[in-house]
């Protein structure tokens, strides 16, 4: 188990903690503040790409005080989690409502309007959250293909979500100001600031899963299409053996891989299973 489902799990898997994602929550105005500069206020993610390309360049003793001290507070405030499609389907059980909305990285890193991300309510019709959203200027959610906060039913929301895998986004879940889970995203390393920050520049602020893929052998028969997909450089090849292998300790467990073997030679096994990950998050 991860440091996460022994803060706000009680030793379980955390986000699957339905008081994590309680409308109780939202009354702290501590945590709606934050939610409002959240959405309010995306150019200030513009920022914090000048400075981690910054942070490349500065020396190693600085970079490491940095990297700690911003991925400590990251854990307390805005961190995500990778988490494979079966335990989104979890989730799912029983939070009441799903909205998706436009993306905030892709907002900034693209300058367009994507819509990858999914707000998460225990309450109808997105609760108290799109409530918030709703009535702050969030600019980027009225741009002109928007339809503003769109309502999904869980099965529309899994579908579209299984159709990001076959594209190659990594499904993950998100605080604001943890526990409070209010989001789900949809990543990828060049667009997603969070998964850039984590994979291409050290600092982690996204989090590995629960969970390390791992092939079969006798079923893999080295085709090299979860290669493609891999965005945490986790799958190698032997040209000897004609197969892919899995190195556990790059793996981040999102279970992408798996979804486009046409062999079903991947599968996801517990963490703590696996002693090269388990201490590896
Ligand atoms: S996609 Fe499946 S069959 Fe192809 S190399 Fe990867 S594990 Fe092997
Ligand atoms: S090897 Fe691990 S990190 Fe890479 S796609 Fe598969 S599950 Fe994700």
């Amino acid at each position: 188990m991860c440091e996460f489902c022994h803060k706000h799990g009680e030793g379980k898997k955390w986000y699957l903690e339905a008081n994590n994602y309680s409308e109780d929550l939202l009354s702290d105005l501590r945590r709606r503040e934050f939610i409002i500069d959240f959405f309010k206020k995306p150019e200030s993610l513009g920022k914090s790409i000048r400075r981690l390309n910054d942070l490349d360049n500065a020396p190693g003793f600085v970079r490491r005080a940095i990297i700690r001290r911003v991925s400590n507070k990251m854990k307390k405030v805005h961190y995500g989690q990778v988490v494979p499609i079966e335990e989104i389907e979890h989730i799912f059980e029983f939070v009441t409502s799903v909205a998706r909305f436009a993306c905030v990285c892709r907002h900034v890193t693209l300058g367009s309007e994507q819509r990858y991300c999914f707000g998460v309510s225990m309450a109808p019709q997105g609760g108290e959250l799109a409530r918030i959203v709703r009535e702050i200027d969030a600019s980027y959610l009225t741009g002109p293909n928007t339809a503003g906060i769109e309502q999904f039913s869980k099965e529309d929301a899994l579908s579209f979500m299984r159709e990001n895998e076959q594209e190659g986004l990594c499904h993950t879940v998100w605080t604001f100001i943890a526990p409070f889970i209010g989001g789900i995203c949809n990543c990828d390393k060049s667009d997603c600031l969070a998964m850039r920050s984590t994979v291409t520049h050290g600092l982690p602020v996204m989090f590995r899963a629960e969970y390390v893929a791992k092939t079969d052998p006798d079923l893999c028969n080295g085709c090299r299409l979860c290669m493609r997909v891999c965005q945490f450089g986790a799958i190698g090849y032997s040209a000897a053996l004609e197969k892919s292998l899995i190195d556990p300790r790059r793996c981040f467990g999102c279970g992408i891989c798996r979804s486009v073997c046409t062999r079903d030679a991947i599968s996801l096994v517990e963490r703590s299973d696996v002693p090269a990950a388990k201490s590896l998050w």
